[in-house]
């Protein structure tokens, strides 16, 4: 049995470390390398919100947005409360922008995120901003149920790093390049 096999929390811990740190530092040279292309050009900036409490995965995924020059459009809350109160424009988010997408983990401090989709899904006000729900959990359950509560896709996030970043580029061309969004409220 290999090492990962044998001590896989502990293997994985480790590489989560430097793994990560090996894909964002590729990430930034690529970046400064080319000029990077810019497939989200359109009329209107793009607002994102990010519900993420893994300061890993939400690094990862806003340097993956950085490559598509969204990122200044990107806020990152790191609970479901915080969630909520940025969408309703409560407490100190009473300028923020309404999302054109939100990013939601399922597995939050203070609400989680199966809370935080169905208060979005049934708030008449909230209802219409597409919910794409990215974690780590691939439970038939909680697939089911994200999907009754409304989600707009559900997706697993893979353990491997470049493959997240991968998966998070593929959001964003879909999402801001194929799809026609609402654009009626503000
Ligand atoms: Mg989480």
């Amino acid at each position: 049995m290999d090492l990962a096999g044998r001590f896989p929390g502990y293997v994985v811990l480790v590489l989560q470390g430097t793994r990560a740190g090996v894909v964002l530092k590729r990430l930034r040279k690529r970046r400064r390398q080319s000029k990077v292309t810019n497939a989200m050009e359109r009329s209107r900036p793009v607002h994102i919100l990010l519900v993420e409490d893994s300061p890993t995965d939400a690094g990862l995924a806003m340097e993956a947005f950085k490559d598509s020059k969204l990122l200044n459009n990107l806020a990152h809350v790191e609970d479901g409360t915080d969630a909520i109160a940025y969408l309703r424009r409560e407490r100190q988010y009473s300028d923020a922008p309404r999302p054109d997408l939100v990013l939601l983990d399922l597995n939050l401090p203070t609400k989680g995120g199966r809370e935080v989709l169905k208060e979005i899904k049934s708030d008449p006000e909230l209802k219409d901003i597409p919910v794409v729900v990215l974690t780590t959990s691939d439970d038939d359950q909680d697939i089911l149920k994200s999907y009754e509560l409304h989600a707009n896709c559900y997706i697993t996030k893979p353990v491997d790093f470049e493959k997240f970043v991968q998966i998070v580029r593929h959001i964003q061309d879909f999402w801001f390049s194929v799809v026609t969004l609402p654009t009626g409220r503000k």
